[in-house]
């Protein structure tokens, strides 16, 4: 089934412990839709600048992941930079320039609209409505992801644009800042009164932990010899988890399974290079032996 995806398309600058990249193709919406189109055709909605080139749109070429409602604008494109700490658990944002996403106010393109899956990454709450607003029909299934700053500084906005959405994606700290409770079983029953039906908490090396009002999920991280840099490890677990559910077309228990499965998987992928370079390069195949090795890892029995 169709997925949309609205978020950042970005150019990122990123210093690890294993190296520097200053200026690669970036944003959510990109790790996501890279991620994501492996299992069901992607629509992606977000803005550019004048400085997005051909040789930028190249990585989703060739791929079912369709570029009509990725606006073309006057300026330049975001731009985010960011250094990690030794132990890679710490990130520090350096720069974060807007540019033409400062205006952006989302468009959908007439063939968008019938999307039956849609994930709403992390941009101001209000655009994140917006989106479902111009909906011809409610999806079956909407995502959301955001991040403290919303989280800080659009409480009510983000809180309105909640009822509306069935799958939240945050990480542990965002989890205890949007409840105000420390305890992430007591923070993820309150979430489940606020509109979402399941949530899922991104703990990065620790794996994804998925609660919903029936059942509780606990995907370790994949276990790699060589990570080199985090950055975008969230929005592929994301893009990996809508894109199978997406594609099964259902959502059941197994199927929410199954997608943190291929979430993880996906983020695993994304961590072992700089960018978008190992997600751009992996193949269904890869995913899929990847996926193999992860439930025997996690499989046992009890006596
Ligand atoms: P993640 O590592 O999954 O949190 O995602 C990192 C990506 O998010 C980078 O490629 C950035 O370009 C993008 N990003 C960083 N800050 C923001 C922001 N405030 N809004 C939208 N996208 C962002």
């Amino acid at each position: 089934m169709s997925l949309l995806v609205v978020g950042s398309v970005a150019f990122d600058a990123i210093e690890t412990p294993f190296g520097k990249v200053d200026r690669t193709l970036g944003g959510a919406a990109s790790y996501f839709a890279l991620a994501a189109h492996h299992f069901t055709p992607v629509r992606v909605v977000g803005i550019v600048g004048e400085d997005f080139e051909d040789e930028h749109e190249a990585v989703f070429r060739n791929r079912p992941i369709d570029l009509a409602g990725l606006e073309r604008a006057a300026g330049k494109s975001f731009f985010w930079s960011g250094v990690y700490s030794q132990n890679m658990n710490e990130r520090t944002t350096l720069v974060t320039d807007l540019n033409v996403f400062a205006t952006f106010s989302p468009k959908l393109p007439k063939s968008y609209l019938d999307s039956r899956f849609v994930f709403l990454g992390n941009i101001d709450p209000t655009l994140q409505r917006s989106v479902l607003k111009q909906m011809k029909q409610k999806p079956k299934i909407v995502g959301l992801d955001t991040m403290n700053y919303w989280i800080g500084g659009a409480n009510e906005e983000l809180r309105k644009t909640l009822k509306l959405v069935d799958i939240l994606t945050i990480n542990d700290d965002e989890t205890r800042q949007l409840t105000g409770e420390h305890n992430l079983l007591k923070a993820a029953k309150h979430i489940l009164r606020m509109g979402p039906s399941t949530l899922i908490i991104k703990r990065g090396e620790h794996g994804a932990l998925m609660i919903n009002k029936k059942f509780m999920f606990a995907a370790p991280a994949f276990p790699l010899e060589e990570v080199y840099d985090p950055t975008g490890a969230g929005d592929s677990f994301a893009g990996g988890f809508m894109g199978y559910l997406a594609g099964a077309g259902k959502v059941t228990e197994q199927s929410l399974r199954s997608a943190m499965i291929y979430g993880t998987v996906m983020g695993s992928f994304t961590v072992e290079k700089f960018g978008v370079e190992r997600l751009a390069s992996v193949k269904r195949r890869d995913i899929d032996a990847r996926a193999r090795v992860f439930a025997k890892l996690t499989a046992f029995k009890l006596k």
